[in-house]
């Protein structure tokens, strides 16, 4: 069965919303990472937090060429623990890759040096690594694409007008190949490490990547929640940024933030339009607006979601990116935690009665 937060395509193809969780299994990631005795990867783990950290900023190159960066090395971690660490309690936990080693003839025909394996290019670190964990199809024909994309920044810079498909690539083909490595050599998902919150976010931009109706030339709006998310589990000394639209100032207080989101929102919208539910990233009340109608049938009615505000994560979805703000939250139905949303379905219902 497929992780919920996997990095797969079920998952960027899928339009059911993800459910809630918050678990982070970093320290039993980090402690199984360990046992393989081998510090690249302490080197490619800090690529990754220092990648998420410029994505989560808006720097999409940067953060592209770090995670490949992290690929590579966690690559030849890989490899260097095949074939400087193991004994018999290595062999024991990996019995796929030690029944694979015999045949594996590049990668044991010599006893590889650190040195050797640390020179390695990229691709050659990729083909020995592939021949232990056996990447499935799709990862390995994405990886050619993601290798030229590197390569392309690495030597001639970013491009304006590449930046959408760099940014679905980097969801949608980068993440999922270090699903397949840290699953194949340790049995955990990428989400163990980056925190199940981070990672639901980022499988929302693969699914708003992946959904025709996107406009995928804006390709920030694919990262807001993700980026809400990241700053929910990684707060700065000034605390959490936050934007009145409109108001053009700054606020460093929940408290503050929220009196300006209400009265922003409370002068532009009538009231039975703007809800009060519970947050998917922060658990906590946010406001959204929603149509004034029910879709579905009289068994599971529900009523699509337009845009969102959190005053506490920071998220802000506004109606002009409703696609996004569907994909993120999906519809309420009756069963939606919030406290006028059994009053709104009452409503409605009865006035489709009559
Ligand atoms: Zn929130």
């Amino acid at each position: 069965m497929t992780h919920p937060f996997q990095f797969s395509a079920d998952n960027f193809a899928s339009n059911i919303p993800l459910p809630p969780g918050t678990e982070s299994p970093r320290d039993e990631f980090l402690k199984a990472l360990e046992q393989e005795n081998t510090d690249l990867f302490h080197s490619s783990v800090a690529s990754i937090d220092g990648a998420l950290a410029l994505l989560a900023t808006g720097r999409l190159e940067q953060s592209y060429v770090l995670l490949m960066q992290a690929f590579e090395i966690a690559l030849k971690g890989v490899l260097d623990s095949a074939t400087q660490h193991r004994d018999a309690a290595w062999m024991a936990r990996h019995p796929v890759i030690a029944q694979r080693l015999p045949d594996a003839e590049r990668v044991t025909r010599e006893k590889q040096t650190r040195d050797k394996i640390c020179k390695k290019t990229l691709g050659s670190a990729f083909d020995e690594a592939h021949e232990l964990l056996r990447f499935s199809s799709e990862p390995t024909r994405n990886f050619e694409r993601v290798r030229k994309v590197r390569n392309r920044i690495m030597h001639a810079g970013g491009s304006v007008r590449r930046k959408s498909k760099c940014a679905s690539q980097l969801v949608t083909s980068i993440l999922p190949l270090f699903d397949e490595l840290f699953t194949g050599l340790i049995n955990r998902p990428l989400a163990d490490l980056i925190g199940h919150r981070v990672a639901r976010e980022l499988i929302v931009a693969g699914r708003w990547f992946h959904s025709d109706e996107s406009d995928h030339d804006d390709w920030q709006i694919a990262f807001r929640p993700f980026a809400a998310a990241w700053f929910y589990e990684n707060p700065t000394n000034l605390g959490l940024p936050g934007r009145i639209e409109g108001e053009g100032e700054y606020n460093t207080t929940s408290e503050k933030l929220e009196n300006l989101w209400y009265r922003f929102l409370h002068d532009r919208l009538e009231d039975h339009r703007l809800q009060q539910v519970t947050c998917h990233i922060c658990g906590e009340p946010a406001w959204i607006f929603c149509e004034y109608e029910l879709r579905g049938g009289p068994d599971d009615p529900s009523i699509p979601v337009s845009a969102i505000t959190c005053t506490h994560c920071g998220l802000t979805l506004k109606e002009d990116d409703r696609g996004m703000a569907e994909l993120h939250y999906g519809p309420i139905t009756p069963e939606t935690d919030g406290p006028q949303v059994a009053d709104l379905f009452e409503h409605l219902l009865a006035c489709q009665d009559n």
